[in-house]
């Protein structure tokens, strides 16, 4: 099985593959925490760290036969995380920015469970980075969009099944930032952030038209999308579950827009960047019913 322990700051067709691979065959991507291991202590300044060196992303692999039009099946079998996180504010994003000081957690992973002062709750390992390489510019590993990246979704878990369009040859795939925990939205701009390795199946669709990377569940369907605010992304993604729903459902949109608003489920990934840089990740959901074809594939 191929390890993949070498990591980027960028998505970008230019970025020279680490490896290369075909549909069917299993990965190990080994990956650091978002801050690339720099986050040891309590006591370290915010100033003491490299910025340009957080949410490094292991890859890219070249999925061989993958050209664009395609869409890249990411299967996660496993993430395994290491015994400690870490968690900060920066004391620049998220909604209590003004009323909070900027603050370093290194977090203790014992028997399965996060230890945060007095109280203790169960991991539920996530990643936070995966994504291919975009058609156009590169763009840096802590921004999502239509290749995916830095999407923060806590259902990209073990048994989740991840579809991204690919954009070039290959699609390079990459991946990094596992938290062990985090909650929708990631308020303060971080959760568990930690080290660990990510098992996957990748496999190919050919040519299938996806606009945003989509997640599969045991029970749901999700479509991720980013804009710079709520009401961008939540149109984005909107209109691309439509669009997969109708040849699924054979409904049109007025009777999806009014299951949506039965069934549906709006829910946020992320949206604790600083306001120099808006961004909000959201996803809407719907759940699988018998009888339906699969929106992809
Ligand atoms: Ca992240
Ligand atoms: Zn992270």
């Amino acid at each position: 099985m191929k390890i993949i322990d070498k990591s980027l700051y960028t998505f970008s067709g230019d970025n020279p593959p680490f490896c290369s691979a075909q549909p069917g065959e299993v990965l190990l991507f080994r990956t650091m925490d978002c801050y690339s291991g720099q986050l040891t202590s309590e006591d370290q300044k915010l100033e003491g760290l490299d910025l340009t060196k957080c949410n490094p992303a292991a890859g890219p692999v070249f999925v061989e036969g993958a050209e664009p039009g395609d869409v890249l099946v990411v299967d996660v079998l496993d993430i395994t995380v290491a015994d400690v996180g870490c968690t900060r504010t920066s004391g620049k994003s998220g909604p209590l920015r003004d009323v909070t000081e900027e603050r370093n957690r290194i977090l203790h992973i014992v028997d399965g469970c996060v230890q945060f002062n007095d109280i203790r709750w169960p991991i539920n390992p996530m990643v936070g980075v995966m994504g291919t390489a975009p058609a156009g510019d590169s763009v840096a590993t802590g921004y999502a969009g239509s290749h995916g990246g830095n999407m923060d979704s806590k259902k990209i878990a073990k048994g989740a099944r991840v579809y991204f369009p690919v954009q070039v040859s290959g699609a390079l795939l990459q991946m990094g930032d596992i938290h062990a925990t985090m909650g929708d939205g990631e308020i303060c701009g971080a959760g568990v952030e930690t080290a660990g390795e990510i098992l996957v199946r990748i496999s190919l669709i050919k040519n299938f038209t996806l606009n945003w990377p989509v997640t599969e569940t045991g029970n749901n369907w999700y479509v991720n999308a980013t804009g710079k605010d709520y009401d961008e992304s939540l149109i984005l993604a909107s209109k691309e579950l439509c669009r997969l729903m109708e040849p699924a459902y054979g409904w049109d949109a007025t009777d999806i827009f009014i299951y949506l608003s039965l069934q549906g489920d709006v829910e946020i990934n992320q949206a604790c960047r600083p306001l120099s840089t808006p961004m909000v990740n959201v996803r809407v959901g719907i759940p699988k019913t018998a009888g339906k074809k699969p929106l992809i594939g």
